[in-house]
């Protein structure tokens, strides 16, 4: 498979590994946008948001949890943090391999433009 982000995973285009399991892979985004900027991907191959299914709600929930951690592991969860999953063109989305942006360590402006 062609795909960036599985080709990161599969440690074929180096990276700056925080975290990895079993089912998630995270690393550091190549133009951060904020302090930290994580980007936490499935290793499993899901386009975007919309190929989801009940079938991957269980990597989804768990995501969340890994999220939590490295908010942690930044020293930004009593501060604040942002997780943001861009979809589609007018989501943003620029790399089609679901991933969760996680934004911190500076006050994020709400909305985003
Ligand atoms: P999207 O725009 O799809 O929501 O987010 C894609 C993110 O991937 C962007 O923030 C971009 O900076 C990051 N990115 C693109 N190519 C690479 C790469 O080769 N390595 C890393 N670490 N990040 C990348
Ligand atoms: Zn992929």
């Amino acid at each position: 498979m062609d795909c960036l982000f599985c080709r990161i995973v599969r440690g074929e285009i180096p990276s700056t590994k925080v975290y990895e399991d079993d089912d998630l892979y995270a690393f550091r985004d190549i133009d951060p946008k904020a302090p930290t900027h994580i980007l936490l991907v499935p290793k499993v191959h899901h386009s975007s948001v919309n190929a989801l299914d009940e079938s991957s709600a269980a990597v989804v929930a768990k995501a969340y949890v890994v999220l939590k951690q490295l908010a942690e592991a930044e020293g930004i969860a009593q501060s604040g943090y942002r997780i943001v999953v861009n979809t589609g063109k007018d989501g943003g989305q620029s790399v089609d391999h679901l991933h969760f942006h996680l934004l911190g360590g500076r006050s994020l402006s709400w909305p985003p433009g």
